[in-house]
């Protein structure tokens, strides 16, 4: 093939072109990377005053930030509830019976019943990783009664001077109100070896119609009734249980019935005990199983000598509580535990 003259130039323009198209995006590229390394670089320096990177999932475990893979507010952040505040959340002008200066902790400063040689260890350098994961085998699931998590630190905290590491909101929201290394008041004899989370749930009842006292129908679809909820921080929480059944079932000799959780809290719950586990690997996770299968409906067996872990109900600790009811879903839990490789647990 031969060009004519014209064409040649017409040719050679356009390589021409090409090439200066060329050699300008590799300048803009070299630019690039160049503005990249730098900002790297000075990421890297940690400079005094930068701010430290969070991402919003981290919960803190004797002092250490750990990914959980939802979405976390701490006791420091604003919004937070603060656990170890020494006077109420709300109305601070208000002096409560444990705000006298004696009784101003609403959780326990020390985990009780912990070797002779661990106890000194951490009075006197305070609590590691690895010491607390001697001691903590045990996770407590609540529901709050409350059905959000603001109303639930209002009673925890101000109202019934106690505590909870956790607060687990309708929205998904984890709220940490205390390191896990303190000692929260939230399972009675528990309490030394646990980590108690309290899911936002209005909570189990003797009658159907009092299990949907706080719910309505919209359209076809069960939710949450906008009113019970108003004004907390569960206002604007997607309102629909994970699950459309009215649950039933016995705990302790008790027939109740409750509505389910939120999708969006026990996405977040999976997460956070799946954490926990990672965390802590004395807590089992496995959840209390009897042999034929069904979740233990009262206190969880515990042969003295042979403490029986994992993660539990209140109702497994306790025997006049019901908490987290019967509409909680035992199963799903143990699947997510079982699909991250945390347990051996056979589930169909
Ligand atoms: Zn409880």
């Amino acid at each position: 093939m031969t060009y004519t003259s014209t064409q040649l130039v017409t040719i050679q323009a356009i390589f021409s072109k090409k090439t200066r198209l060329l050699m300008s995006a590799l300048h803009i590229l070299t630019a690039l990377s160049g503005a990249l390394l730098l900002i790297l670089a000075i990421g890297c320096q940690s400079m005094p005053g930068q701010l430290a990177p969070r991402t919003g999932d981290e919960i803190v475990v004797a002092g250490q930030m750990i990914h959980s893979g939802a979405p976390v507010t701490l006791w420091i952040d604003t919004g937070g509830y603060d656990g170890y505040r020494g006077h109420r959340h709300d109305e601070p002008e208000f002096e409560g019976p444990r705000d006298q200066p004696d009784r101003i902790l609403r959780y326990g400063s020390f985990r009780r019943d912990i070797p002779v040689s661990l106890r000194r260890r951490v009075i006197r350098d305070g609590w590691s990783l690895e010491d607390l994961t001697e001691v903590i085998d045990t996770v407590v699931l609540h529901y709050d009664a409350c059905g959000s998590s603001s109303r639930c630190f209002h009673i925890l905290h101000d109202i019934r001077g106690l505590s909870c590491h956790f607060l687990l909101d309708v929205d998904g929201t984890v709220y940490q109100t205390l390191d896990v290394k303190e000692r929260a008041w939230h399972a009675g004899p528990a309490n030394d070896r646990s980590i108690g989370i309290e899911i936002a749930h209005f909570g189990a009842f003797p009658t159907m119609e009092k299990a949907d006292t706080h719910y309505i129908l919209e359209g076809d679809r069960i939710r949450l009734n906008p009113d019970s909820v108003a004004g907390t921080s569960a206002a604007d929480a997607p309102p629909y249980p994970a699950r459309e059944l009215l649950f039933e079932g016995k705990i302790h000799g008790q027939q109740l019935y409750q509505r389910d959780f939120t999708e969006a809290q026990y996405r977040s719950l999976e997460s956070l005990l799946i954490t926990l586990c990672r965390t802590l690997p004395r807590i089992e996770p496995v959840i209390p199983r009897l042999e034929d299968g069904s979740v233990h409906d009262r206190l969880r067996p515990e042969p003295p000598g042979q403490p029986v872990a994992g993660i539990v109900g209140h109702w497994h600790v306790g025997t006049h509580k019901v908490d987290p009811g019967p509409a909680f879903d035992w199963d799903r839990i143990e699947k997510a535990l079982r699909r991250a490789g945390l347990t051996a647990v056979e589930i169909d």
